[in-house]
């Protein structure tokens, strides 16, 4: 490709709103454009990243036995109805209506339609196992797009869906997917780490990990076991439990006991302004969701889960509740909420029901309780892991190492489904007696766009991007010093023309620029290799410069173009 015909404008500065090294760069290179939030415009350089992406999750797929289709974006909102996420996915589902009026989503995801095609096209076990996938443009109305690619409201995606006629074959085309998945990120050149994770929308009943690219701009937190294997995402990340299996004696203990806290409402001011330190406290928050009010109690020093809390309720989605609610429910202002005497579920944390005894609100403005003991002052029905694993606990498995953190961007999500959508969408098949049963599903993403940001966001230095010779838009850019000089046109067409026909993508910067603009802009796409043809033209010589190691080098033009084809460099 001729760069004085490449549609690629690079810029000096990236636009305010860019905040992430990725998002900056891959504007200024001239690799995307932005049409409206979170929708952007692949210009050739982008779309050439894109299609090596492709091509790599291809040949894994197909090699990990997946035949690849093509499904359609719109889909009719009643299949949605019928798997009932309709509703549960909420204001994310980007919704349409025909001329008929009839109501259509853009596709987020595609498991109603993948298994209601099933449900017509496989009716015996004997067709099974099968696995298809698709790279397709999804549609999601996030609430905050961000970050360029990172998160986006239309974006590209692989998605993979399988079908076993048991857990057993479930279990074997997961572990399947998961080396591909594997090899897919390591010739991506990604840092990525592969963590258990929780099911979420999607959900399912079965096993499911996150694919998680390491970065400081990632928005999930990791904890990782200094240990042992042990990887999770911090929404579902186990506690130990060691620390809290204590034997308590409550018989002797004293009556709990009200005191005068005028104005003091959270545990920080009763640490501050009463020296009560915070794991003598037990914080009761009021949830509500799935249809429910309830409390959560944790230690003053702990923080509640979410997810966990989530999961155990059974609801899609839960949140503290708003102060009318709570005020109706607690007949007090949160602040002083307490567990005694209140008439709501009550979910403990492990490390609350193994507390002695504690300070809780009182249930009245203005006072709190000591001494209120767990299981003699309120009940302990439902006692689980309610709370968000810390940084430097006790690894969960091992119980050896310790956990720390680290900051992951998802770029890719695969789940064992179970039966949720073949139940609800009808797709049986037929076993060796004659029975109907469900078919097994599993699911697999791979956010196609995302990574092309995370690999950005990963490889870069002051000057630009620095492509992995597997996803770089070109391999080679020949960068011509003077476009008036003949000899170096002469060399710089032969050497052009030597690459191509030898099969290595090769850009040749023919603009008539000043070398310091070639040469910042050549660091700035990222190319791995750049051949500099100048003065040393005419006596056989170019300047062979590596990206990534930043070194330049002196050699003979037939020197440079073997370095090339022996794939050295990049
Ligand atoms: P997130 O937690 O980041 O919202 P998700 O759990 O909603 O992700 P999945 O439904 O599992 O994501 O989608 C599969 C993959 O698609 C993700 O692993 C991610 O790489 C990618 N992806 C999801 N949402 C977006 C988005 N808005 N923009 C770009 N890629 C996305
Ligand atoms: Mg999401």
């Amino acid at each position: 490709m001729r760069q004085s015909n490449l549609l690629a404008t690079t810029l000096r500065e990236a636009p305010a709103e860019a905040e992430t090294v990725n998002h900056q760069l891959l504007l200024r290179a001239g690799y995307i454009r932005q049409l409206a939030a979170g929708i952007y415009t692949y210009l050739p350089l982008g779309r050439r990243v894109l299609r090596k992406i492709e091509a790599i999750v291809r040949e894994e797929m197909d090699a990990a036995g997946a035949q690849e289709m093509l499904m359609p974006s719109m889909q009719p909102a009643e299949l949605w109805k019928a798997s009932e996420r309709y509703e549960v996915y909420g204001k994310e589902l980007m919704k349409l209506n025909d001329r008929h009026d009839r109501e259509f989503v853009l596709g987020p995801t595609h498991e109603e339609v993948i298994t209601s095609l099933m449900r017509g096209e496989v009716s015996s076990y004997r067709k099974l196992p099968v696995t298809v996938y698709q790279i397709g443009t999804k549609f999601r109305d996030e609430r905050r797009p961000r970050s360029g690619l990172m998160r986006g409201r239309e974006f590209l995606m692989k998605d993979a869906y399988s079908f076993d006629t048991g857990w057993e074959g479930l279990d074997d085309t997961y572990s399947r997917m998961y080396k591909a998945y594997q090899r897919i990120f390591e010739r991506c050149g990604l840092v990525y780490r592969a963590v258990q994770a929780d099911a979420g929308a999607i959900g399912g009943e079965g096993e499911t990990h996150e694919f998680m690219a390491i970065s400081g701009i990632g928005e999930d937190t990791i904890a990782v076991c200094s240990a042992c294997d042990y990887a999770a995402n911090l929404e579902q990340a186990e506690v130990h439990t060691g620390a809290e299996a204590v034997q308590r004696n409550v018989s002797n203990l004293p009556a709990a006991e009200k005191f005068h806290t005028p104005g003091i409402r959270t545990v920080e001011q009763l640490e501050q302004e009463l020296r009560i330190a915070p794991e003598q406290v037990i914080k009761t928050l009021i949830y509500q969701g799935g249809g429910q009010v309830f409390a959560v109690l944790v230690r003053g020093d702990h923080e509640v889960n979410e997810v966990k809390v989530r999961n155990y309720i059974g609801a899609s989605e839960i949140a503290l509740a708003d102060s009318g609610t709570v005020r109706a429910a607690a007949s007090v202002e949160s602040g002083f909420v307490g567990p005694v005497g209140l008439s709501l579920t009550l979910l403990a944390d492990r490390a609350v029901a193994a507390m002695t005894s504690g300070i809780t609100g009182a249930g009245e403005r203005d006072f709190h309780l000591r001494d209120v003991v767990p299981g003699r002052d309120f009940t302990l029905e439902h006692v689980a892991d309610f709370r968000t694993a810390e940084e430097g606990g006790t690894c969960p498995v091992c119980g050896e190492g310790v956990l720390h953190f680290e900051q992951g961007i998802e770029i890719g999500h695969i789940f064992k489904l179970g039966t949720k959508y073949s139940e609800k969408l009808g797709a049986t098949v037929l076993d060796a007696a004659g029975q109907s049963n469900p078919v097994i599903m599993g699911c697999y993403g791979i956010g196609i766009s995302r990574l092309m940001a995370a690999v950005a966001e990963q490889n870069s230095d002051g000057q630009g991007l620095i492509w992995p010779a597997a996803l770089a838009p070109y391999r080679v850019h020949i960068l011509q010093m003077s476009v008036q000089d003949e000899v170096q046109t002469a060399a710089a067409e032969a050497l052009y023309e030597q690459l191509s026909k030898l099969g290595v993508e090769t850009l040749l910067d023919d603009r008539d620029e000043r070398a310091g603009v070639k040469f910042k802009d050549s660091a700035l796409m990222g190319i791995p290799v750049a051949i500099v043809v100048g003065k040393a033209a005419a006596g056989g010589k170019v300047e062979y410069l590596d990206r990534r190691s930043d070194s330049k080098e002196v050699i003979d033009i037939t020197e440079a173009v073997s370095r090339v084809t022996s794939g050295q460099n990049g």
